[in-house]
């Protein structure tokens, strides 16, 4: 199982991730956007962090809850409230818990992916954090069966589906956000967003490994 000690330390490893990524997620973002997705990822879950050492939640649901607010409400870029979804509708999903089996985890992470959908409305090959969202939340799910070891390996492979997903946009053209104003001059550079979201997927198997 992962319990809410080890969500929060997720939370942690994820905002000190963005943190010494910053230059590179802005670097990406400089070349097809308008160069804050590392100040907004590093401000957002730097936020999300404080507050949830502030309330200290101590079920799953009032934890992603907390981080989801602190991003929506400290992040004025598209990047607050699509990751602030992701976590306001995982934190539902999970509901007021205080450790979450496979199962139970996979579903929160496929609710907070339903979340990022609904609110930008991107399809897979926009070029968004989705490519590497979608491809992440899929190998999760793959082969979850029980056990703690199966967990953690699940949670790998989450991980390097979410890395294959962001090298993809490379080559895609951006049909949402800002990168999408460049339309083909977009191809070339990797997607910011889905650059962050393998942050967060990585932090997650280290922190469940
Ligand atoms: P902004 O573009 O407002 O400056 P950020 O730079 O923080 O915000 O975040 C940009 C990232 O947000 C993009 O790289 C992309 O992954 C993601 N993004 C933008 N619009 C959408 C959308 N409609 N759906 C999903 N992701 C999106
Ligand atoms: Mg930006
Ligand atoms: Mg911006």
């Amino acid at each position: 199982v992962v319990t809410i000690d080890v969500l929060r330390e997720w939370l942690t490893r994820f905002r000190d991730a963005v943190t010494e990524q910053r230059e590179w997620l802005t670097e990406l973002d400089s070349a097809i956007g308008d160069a804050d997705h590392g100040a907004n990822m590093a401000r957002g879950m730097g936020a999300a962090v404080e507050k949830v050492v502030q309330a200290a939640p101590e079920k799953v649901d009032a934890l992603l809850k907390t981080t989801g607010m602190a991003l929506v409400s400290s992040v004025g870029g598209a990047s607050g409230p699509l990751y602030g979804t992701f976590f306001l509708r995982a934190g539902a999903s999970a509901g007021p818990v205080s450790e979450l089996d496979g199962p139970a985890l996979a579903a929160a992470l496929r609710a907070g992916l339903g979340g990022v959908v609904d609110r930008g409305k991107a399809e897979p090959g926009d070029k968004t954090l989705i490519d590497a969202l979608l491809p992440a939340v899929d190998a999760f799910e793959v082969g979850l069966a029980s056990g703690d070891e199966e967990l953690a390996a699940s949670a790998r492979r989450a991980a390097d589906a979410a890395a294959a997903g962001r090298d993809a946009t490379l080559d895609l053209v951006a049909r949402k956000g800002r990168a999408s104003y460049l339309g083909e001059r977009s191809v070339g550079h990797l997607d910011p967003g889905a650059a962050s979201t393998t942050l967060m997927f990585e932090t997650l198997a280290d922190a469940i490994a």
